[in-house]
């Protein structure tokens, strides 16, 4: 059922014992608003714990609280009276759906979120789901704390490419203007999400190396095999570099993260690239979305070509 953020804030008021969880995979939206949430909870005398179940990439394990994230065990079970899911559908949490059978608050911004038998706050707008958590410290009468205000501000940075895409709005950086008011450094978070290793670094010139154009020049893609892909932890600004291709309407990265699993980017100028996404099983926003595709990299590749000809 779709609800409001203010009744979401009720629901959350309501509650004492709180579990708190995003995506696999989890980029600086997802580990920027669980942070801030459980931070802004326990401000409130609730009890919250993270559980994400993933490993979570080095240069965002210098946001505030980091620490504190657990990741849960195959059989593992937690006594909580509500599960907040941050930035994304049911679908990509993990095994934390079994870790409880609390009731199900469900906050994100993504168009292909179709939500469930549950309470649903989806707000397609914002940019990131930090933007919406950040209204709802508002609603809940919570502090936010420099501490805070830096895990909010990483989500909004990272999901517009430092307020550069489509979905940067003028909320989003009013947000942004007020989290720096209240004790945000720009620059030291620029700083820790720029790093990358040496290896990753080879695997993008790697990946690079790899480009095919399709389409008259409109699709450009790249790959990264399994023995590449397995020397480092994230490709996170790798798709970017081909995007920027003049003629380029949509840009994809496959990875083949393990034999026969291969994981799906895609960017794009126009096209709707959620709904190539949703059709293979997956979802996302209109000019950025993912999926996971459990073939080879060849046919990984085929089966997105083929898609995205018919979107063009
Ligand atoms: P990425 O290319 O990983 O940065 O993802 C782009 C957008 O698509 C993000 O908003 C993701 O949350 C979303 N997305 C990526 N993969 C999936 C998937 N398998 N299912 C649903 N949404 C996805
Ligand atoms: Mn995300
Ligand atoms: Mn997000």
């Amino acid at each position: 059922m779709m609800i409001t953020l203010k009744e979401a804030a009720t629901k959350i008021l309501a509650a004492n014992k709180i579990l708190i969880t995003a995506h696999v995979q989890p980029d600086g939206d997802a580990i920027g608003s669980t942070l801030a949430l459980m931070q802004m909870l326990r401000s409130l005398g609730k009890e919250a714990e993270i559980f994400i179940d993933d490993s979570v990439r080095k240069n965002l394990h210098a946001l505030p609280h980091f620490e504190k994230i657990r990741r849960p065990k195959a059989e593992e079970k937690f006594a909580a009276d509500l599960m907040i899911v941050l930035d994304t559908s049911l679908d990509r949490i993990g095994v934390v759906k079994n870790l409880t059978d609390a009731p199900i608050l469900n906050i994100d911004h993504h168009v292909t979120n179709k939500g469930g038998d549950f309470d649903l706050c989806v707000e397609t707008e914002a940019a990131a789901t930090c933007e919406i958590i950040f209204k709802l410290a508002r609603e809940l009468e919570a502090d936010i704390t420099p501490e805070v205000a830096t895990c909010l501000y990483t989500g909004l940075a990272t999901d517009t490419g430092f307020f550069q895409f489509s979905n940067t709005r003028a909320q989003t950086l009013a947000a942004a203007a007020e989290l720096i008011t209240l004790g945000v450094s720009p620059n030291f978070i620029s700083e820790q999400l720029e790093k990358k290793s040496l290896a990753e670094v080879r695997g993008l010139s790697a990946a690079l190396n790899s480009l095919k154009m399709f389409y008259d020049d409109k699709v450009a893609g790249i790959t990264i095999d399994h023995a590449t892909a397995k020397t480092f932890d994230s490709t996170e600004g790798f798709i970017d570099e081909i995007r920027v291709i003049e003629t380029v309407d949509v840009a994809f990265l496959i990875t083949e993260k393990a034999p026969k699993i291969c994981r799906v980017s895609m960017r794009s100028k126009g096209v709707n690239v959620a709904q190539i996404a949703d059709k293979l099983g997956g979802g996302g926003h209109v000019r950025a979305a993912g999926c996971t595709l459990k073939t080879s990299l060849d046919e990984a590749e085929k089966i997105l070509v083929a898609a995205i000809g018919e979107a063009l």
